[in-house]
C-alpha cells in the first residue's frame, strides 16, 4: 500500500495510468490530497466509486500522529509528530505580523555534527520521507484556528535539508503547486549548513530561497564549530554563492549564530563583510539559543546590536533574530531529542 501523501504529481500520474485511467485523474486526486487535504478517499467526490474502490486497492492517505504540542504566549506553537518507526520529530509554527511561518524537520538527527546545535550534538538517525515531509504541514494545518492558513516554509528543524535533497525538492514542488500547498516559491526557504554540491543543484533545479548557515568568517573558527567547513571549506562555499542565479527581488539569507568570545567580535565582523562582498544577501543574526550540555554562551544584547550595526554600517542588511518560543523549547526539545534550531527564530 502506497501512501498518497507522500507521492508527487508525476508518481500519482504514473500510477493512474498504470490503472488505465485518464492524466486529469492525477490532477484531480492530487488537488483532493495536497490542496483539500481530505483524510479518506471516498471524500473524492468527483472520482468514481468504481476508481474509487480500485484506488483503496493500493493507496491509502496516511494519518499524522501529533504526540504534543506546546503552545508559547508569543503564539509559537512547537508540535512533535511520532513516525510509523515511533520517531519523534518536530516543526515549529511561527506566526509574526501577517505571515504564520512552519519551520519543518528534513532528517530526524544530523549527521555534521555543528557544536552549538542539539541536532548535531545527538548524531543521524534517517533521512524522513516525503509523506513524512507533507505530514507535517497536515499536522501543523490541524492545529490552526478556522480561516488561518500556513503562509510561509522554511526547512530549518532539525536535519541538513540538502543533505535529503530528492525528498526535500519534490517537498518544496508541492509546497510551491497552485493545486498542491499552494505558496509562492519567494514563501518557501531551505537553510543548508553548506553542503556545496546540493547548492549547485539548487542553482540549477530549485525555485525557492536559499538561505546558508556560515556562521563564521575563517575556515579555522568556522572548522571548529562546524565540522562540515573541513569538507566544504569558506572559499568554495561563498563561489556557490556568488555563482547563485537570483531572480528578481531574491537575495540569499546568511545565518549567523552568535556565540560569545568566539565569533562575535569586532574583527568578526569586518571579517563577515568582506567575506560576503558580491553576494547579494541579508543577514539573520541568530544569538545562540542555549540547550542543555551546550558548550557556548550567548552574547549579551548589547554586543549582539554591536555586531549588527558594524554590519549595518557597512551597508549590509542584517536581523537579529530573537528567539520566540524559547519557553515552550525546553519541554520539546526533550521530548523528540532534538535541535533547539527548531524552536527558534531563524524559522
Ligand atoms: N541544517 C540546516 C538547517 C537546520 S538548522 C542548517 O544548518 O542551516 C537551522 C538554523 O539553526 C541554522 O542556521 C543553525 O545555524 C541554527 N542553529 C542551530 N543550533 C542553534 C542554536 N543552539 N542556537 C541558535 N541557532 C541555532
Ligand atoms: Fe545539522 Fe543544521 Fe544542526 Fe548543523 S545546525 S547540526 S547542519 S541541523
Amino acid at each position: 500500500m502506497k501512501n498518497l501523501r507522500g507521492m508527487t504529481y508525476e508518481d500519482i500520474l504514473q500510477e493512474v495510468t498504470a490503472l488505465g485511467a485518464k492524466p486529469y485523474r492525477a490532477e484531480q486526486i492530487f488537488t483532493w490530497i495536497y490542496k483539500r487535504g481530505i483524510t479518506g478517499i471516498d471524500a473524492m467526490t468527483d472520482v468514481s466509486k468504481v476508481f474509487r474502490e480500485l484506488l483503496k486497492e493500493g493507496f491509502f492517505i496516511g494519518a499524522v500522529d501529533v504526540a504534543a504540542v506546546r503552545r508559547s504566549p508569543d503564539g509559537t506553537v512547537k508540535l512533535a509528530t511520532r513516525l510509523e518507526d515511533g520517531l519523534l520529530i518536530e516543526s515549529v509554527l511561527i506566526p509574526d505580523a501577517d505571515r504564520l511561518t512552519l519551520c519543518v524537520s528534513s532528517q530526524a538527527g544530523c549527521a555534521l555534527g555543528c557544536k552549538f546545535c542539539a541536532t548535531g550534538m545527538n548524531g543521524f538517525i534517517r533521512n524522513l520521507t516525503l509523506g513524512e515531509l507533507t505530514g507535517q504541514v497536515f499536522a501543523a494545518q490541524g492545529l490552526l484556528e478556522e480561516g488561518a492558513r500556513i503562509t510561509n516554509a522554511v526547512m530549518m528543524g532539525m536535519g541538513e535539508p540538502l543533505l535529503n535533497y530528492d525528498n526535500v525538492i519534490h517537498f518544496t514542488g508541492i509546497l510551491t503547486d497552485a493545486r498542491g500547498f499552494g505558496l509562492s516559491h519567494n514563501k518557501v526557504t531551505i537553510s543548508t549548513a553548506g553542503i556545496i554540491p546540493g547548492i549547485e543543484r539548487m542553482a540549477r533545479e530549485a525555485g525557492v530561497n536559499l538561505a546558508v548557515s556560515i556562521n563564521a568568517a575563517t575556515d579555522e573558527v568556522r572548522g571548529r564549530i562546524m565540522p562540515v567547513n573541513n569538507k566544504y571549506p569558506l572559499a568554495g562555499l561563498v563561489g556557490a554563492l556568488r555563482a547563485y542565479p537570483l531572480t528578481g527581488r531574491k537575495v540569499i539569507t546568511i545565518e549567523y549564530v552568535l556565540l560569545k568570545n568566539v565569533n562575535d567580535s569586532t574583527r568578526d565582523a569586518e571579517g563577515l563583510i568582506k567575506l560576503l562582498k558580491g553576494i547579494t544577501c541579508k543577514i539573520n543574526i541568530i544569538p545562540l539559543n542555549p540547550f542543555p550540555g551546550a558548550r557556548f554562551s550567548r552574547p549579551d544584547d548589547k554586543a549582539v546590536e554591536q555586531f549588527a550595526n558594524i554590519l549595518r554600517n557597512a551597508g549590509l542588511t542584517a536581523l537579529v533574530r530573537f528567539s520566540k518560543g524559547a519557553d515552550v523549547q525546553g519541554a520539546c526539545g526533550q521530548l523528540a531529542g532534538e535541535c533547539p534550531s527548531a524552536s527558534h527564530s531563524a524559522c
